[in-house]
């Protein structure tokens, strides 16, 4: 199913980007725990509001936590922001050099489509994961100039 949110306009090899990882989830041996899916209001990770469909790329960097979404009201109205890393926008690789462009995009889902788009909750947890992410990537980096 096509849905209406790409963090780029490149509508080649359209791909589910999930949330909560799917990959993960299998190699767990399980699905995720019952209150996770409760507090996040899925039934499963392969449920349609657990994903975005991006790009191939923007699924890449999604998958990397190198962006994530944040929740704005914007005139009573909720939207979403897309924030990259420092080192994406900073990238001088040509394949990361358009990220740069979608830094502050402002994204609106069809609101007709609602049950198929993530939670604010799960749009929210796309900005811990990215937290995470972050500080783990200072840590190894202080680890390797330490060494
Ligand atoms: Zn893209």
């Amino acid at each position: 199913m096509i849905r209406n949110v790409f963090f780029c306009d490149s509508r080649l090899s359209l791909e589910a980007a999930h949330i909560f990882s799917v990959s993960k989830s299998n190699k767990m041996g399980s699905r995720l725990d019952d209150c996770i899916l409760e507090n996040f209001e899925i039934i499963s990770v392969y449920d349609a509001s657990n994903g975005l469909t991006l790009c191939k790329s923007c699924h890449g960097v999604f998958d990397a936590h190198h962006c994530y979404l944040e929740p704005i009201n914007e005139n009573g109205e909720e939207i979403f922001t897309l924030h990259f890393t420092e080192a994406i926008k900073r990238s001088t690789i040509p394949s990361l050099i358009r990220f740069y462009g979608l830094e502050g995009k402002r994204i609106k889902f069809n609101s007709h489509m609602s049950k198929y788009h993530p939670t604010k909750k799960l749009i929210e947890y796309t900005k811990t994961k990215f937290d995470e992410a972050y500080k783990g990537r200072l840590n190894n980096r202080f680890k390797y100039t330490c060494k």
